[in-house]
């Protein structure tokens, strides 16, 4: 039966579940949830690839809901409210999006859910967690700390969820991740979903899953059809006018800037408020209340531009964001796969663009092999600035890319200099992008100390 002609009634979930989706404008099952959805209802251990805005979440949460239904009780006594699912996932953002999903399905249950990540007090997530929740999604290390703390146990768990397990990875949560599965009971049912396919992923699902089904919605690795991705070749310095540039086009009502860093993150939203555009950043130095204040502000339109590095962004639920930009294209290939996932969601078409300078060339080609192709190059009318028409009389506009001169000039803008100085830490060091950039050889275990992973708790 292909996904087309499947109904959400056909999949065995109960009135209940139904209802909430009905209210949630859902019609029919996303292919990840057709094929999913069966799979866990049946006890099986799932692998799925699923990017971002395939309608991974709900694929994983309704068969979770519906298998923890028969437990579903209004007893006040929080042992008759044991954690029984538990969901993990590698940010704060994504797993406050997780929970929202998760009891927006689960409103007509009586089953509980709870989300807990770092970067918050700890004890303002206790009295809700000792009260007793079924379902529970966090961050690795905040789990841990609980642990520690005894405010939560983990030996009723049955089902163990690990979502966006590849980022999990990259961000140095292994030890976690073990220390966690030792506290869980043997017997459960495992999910894993990423959105790329490494063999350190395949090795993780070997160890982690029991004789998983493998479901894969898109080619792994691959990046969606509805995306049309292009390149600008284009030196640092000039950077910053051509997103402008594309800033004021009217494809860009609403586009995240991906930067490798914070620094270049904060940097550039302030930049970009003062050229006029209404610009926020989102990062790993920023509270908890102020990512969430800028979110909402984006989602509701008020911010046009969200400047975010890959950690802060990871998971980003934006509903149909047209455009992407890589202000700095990243090092990791698949990073570009997760970034350009935030656009192109649910069917809709969207924009990805690359600005690519000289001494990133060499990750574009890391891209273009993982993605199986070649980005489209287009090219970009730069105007000259001060600087360069004192010494230049001819031209006024310069062009700073096409495929076969892909960099006239090497001239650098001292006033951009910053952007391409190594960041230095200021003291407040809870962001693990920087610490992968400063302290390459540190273990990851403490990559993920400083993401809410290990003590000290953030
Ligand atoms: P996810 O991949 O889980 O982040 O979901 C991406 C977006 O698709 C979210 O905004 C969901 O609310 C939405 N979504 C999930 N399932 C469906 C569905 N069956 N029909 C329409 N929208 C959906």
């Amino acid at each position: 039966m292909s996904s087309e002609t499947i109904n959400f009634t056909d999949l065995g979930l109960s009135p209940e579940l139904l209802k909430a989706l009905t209210d949630s404008g859902y019609t029919t099952p996303t292919p990840i949830q057709a094929q999913a959805i069966p799979v866990v209802l049946n006890g099986h251990d799932l692998m799925a690839g699923a990017q971002t805005g395939t309608g991974k979440t709900a694929a994983f949460s309704l068969p979770l809901l519906q298998k923890l239904i028969p437990f579903a009780n209004s007893g006040a006594s929080p042992a008759r409210h044991p954690i029984r699912a538990l969901v993990l996932t590698p940010t704060r953002e994504l797993a406050i999006q997780v929970e929202e999903s998760i009891k927006t399905y689960a409103k007509y249950t009586s089953l509980r859910s709870l989300v807990v990540f770092g970067g918050v007090d700890i004890k303002t997530q206790t009295p809700q967690l000792m009260r007793g929740v079924e379902i529970l999604v966090a961050t690795p290390g905040r789990l841990l700390d609980h642990v520690e703390q005894r405010t939560l146990r983990l030996d009723q768990v049955q089902m163990l969820i690990l979502d966006e397990a590849d980022r999990m990875l990259d961000m140095g949560f292994m030890p976690d991740l073990k220390r966690i599965l030792l506290l869980l009971p043997k017997v459960r049912q495992n999910l894993m979903f990423s959105a790329t396919f490494s063999n350190e992923i395949k090795k993780l699902s070997e160890s982690f899953l029991t004789n998983p089904i493998l479901i894969e919605v898109a080619r792994s690795n691959a990046t969606s059809d509805n995306v049309s991705q292009k390149v600008y070749h284009v030196h640092q310095e000039d950077k910053h006018v051509l997103l402008t540039q594309l800033l004021s086009g009217n494809d860009a009502k609403q586009v995240i800037v991906f930067t490798k860093t914070k620094l270049t993150a904060s940097r550039l939203a302030k930049h970009l408020t003062k050229d006029g555009i209404s610009a926020d950043a989102i990062h790993g130095d920023k509270s908890q209340t102020e990512r969430m204040q800028a979110l909402d502000a984006f989602k509701q339109g008020k911010v046009s531009v969200l400047v975010a590095t890959d950690v802060a962004a990871r998971g980003l639920d934006i509903d149909q964001l047209p455009m992407v930009i890589n202000y700095e294209i990243s090092s990791s290939p698949e990073d570009y796969v997760h970034r350009i996932g935030r656009t192109g969601r649910a069917g809709a078409s969207g924009i990805a663009i690359s600005l690519v300078s000289p001494e990133e060339e060499k990750y574009l080609v890391e891209i273009e092999k993982l993605i199986k192709r070649k980005l489209d190059v287009e090219v970009a009318e730069i105007p000259e600035r001060e600087s360069q028409t004192r010494t230049r009389t001819k031209s006024t506009s310069t062009k700073v890319a096409d495929s076969t001169k892909p960099h006239p000039r090497k001239k650098k803008n001292p006033e951009d200099e910053w952007f391409d100085k190594p960041y230095e830490p200021s003291g407040s060091t809870n962001d693990a992008e920087v610490m992968k950039m400063t302290h390459k050889n540190k273990p990851k275990g403490e990559v993920a100390a400083l993401l809410g992973g290990l003590n000290p708790r953030n």
